[in-house]
């Protein structure tokens, strides 16, 4: 059974006990998971989210490594997230190498959990968005979710974070970046890493070509996209991420605008589950196992319109 007391002092064995009730494809772990969930609620909601993504090789886990050192050295409890939309098909993990971020993984206020594998219910996304909310019950103040510039991931980690951060290489052109535009439009900042040596100036000119290139888009009524420089690898730069991450956080919260997101991130997550369970009863159905095929193919006969048949498979639910 699961120690909800434990968690909620902090204790990172019951944590990671939580956390795998979660990840688990066993209904009997879900329903755990869901009780425990449900208890610890009240006791959510109190980090700052933040949602981390970029190119592999853009430098996420040196930023981080960095980044959770500092958040650490000014008291705060770091937990970092990964949303790895890696299939085996696509050739394995992305994000999931052990030997990332190992200075902070020895951090006691650190907690480091890779991504879980894809589910039945919701994917990989839905499981992160539980395992956050355990990490806040565990009294993590904030939550970094890490994710890679590939498919729908980067999308999912916006939709359930404060603050999304999008990490680019010193190369003017996004062509170069390999960024889509939908992410650039999602962006709360961009930044530009390796700032360093002789990359220095090209991220200066990065750093400007962007500017003006965020200018002509449309964000929130509160908060411009802010781009700036940093160097990981030397340290450079990091605490002003956070500066830049805390003056979002009131203008925002000034603003009413980040309950506001919260809620709405909510209430898409809840309609996103009606949606996946509603599909899974239908797949479920003995009914609809043996009614579907006779429909399509009357469908496919011209005997009746595919409205009328829709109909007909929704009335056996
Ligand atoms: P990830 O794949 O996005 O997690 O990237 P990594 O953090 O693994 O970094 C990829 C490579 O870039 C590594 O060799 C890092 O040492 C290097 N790197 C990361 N940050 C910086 C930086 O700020 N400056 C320089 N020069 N190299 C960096």
């Amino acid at each position: 059974m699961l120690d909800l007391d434990k968690l909620k002092s902090g204790n990172r064995r019951a944590l990671a006990k939580a956390i795998t009730l979660v990840e688990s494809k066993l209904d009997v772990h879900r329903s755990q998971a869901q009780d425990a969930l449900n208890e610890i609620l009240p006791e959510t909601g109190k980090s700052i989210r933040i949602g981390i993504t970029g190119i592999p090789g853009v430098g996420k886990s040196t930023f981080i490594e960095a980044f959770g050192l500092y958040l650490i050295s000014q008291g705060k409890k770091v937990a970092v997230l990964a949303v790895d939309p890696s299939s085996p098909l696509r050739g394995g993990s992305i994000l999931g190498d052990k030997t990332r971020m190992e200075l902070l993984s020895r951090e006691e206020n650190a907690f480091i959990r890779p991504s879980p594998s894809e589910g039945a219910l919701g994917g990989v996304a839905q499981k992160t968005r539980e395992t956050m909310l355990l990490c806040e019950a565990a009294g993590y103040d904030v939550i970094l979710v890490e994710t890679v510039g590939v498919g729908q991931s980067e999308y999912e980690v916006a939709a359930m974070v404060d603050f999304f951060l999008v990490l680019m290489l010193p190369n003017a052109g996004d062509e170069l970046q390999g960024i889509k535009r939908g992410i650039m439009e999602l962006a709360d900042a961009l930044l530009i890493n390796k700032a360093d040596g002789e990359s220095l100036n090209l991220a200066k000119q990065t750093q400007s070509y962007y500017k003006s290139a965020l200018r002509l888009m449309k964000h929130n009524n509160f908060w411009q996209p802010v781009v700036k420089t940093c160097s990981a690898l030397n340290q450079n730069g990091i605490e002003d991420v956070w500066t830049m991450m805390m003056d979002y956080e009131a203008k925002a919260k000034d603003k009413g605008a980040f309950e506001e997101k919260r809620a709405l991130q909510n209430s898409q997550w809840l309609n996103k589950l009606i949606h996946e369970m509603l599909e899974m009863r239908l797949k479920q159905n003995e009914d609809v196992k043996q009614e579907l095929p006779k429909l399509q193919q009357s469908v496919l006969n011209s005997e009746i319109t595919p409205y009328n048949a829709a109909k007909k498979i929704i009335d056996l639910l």
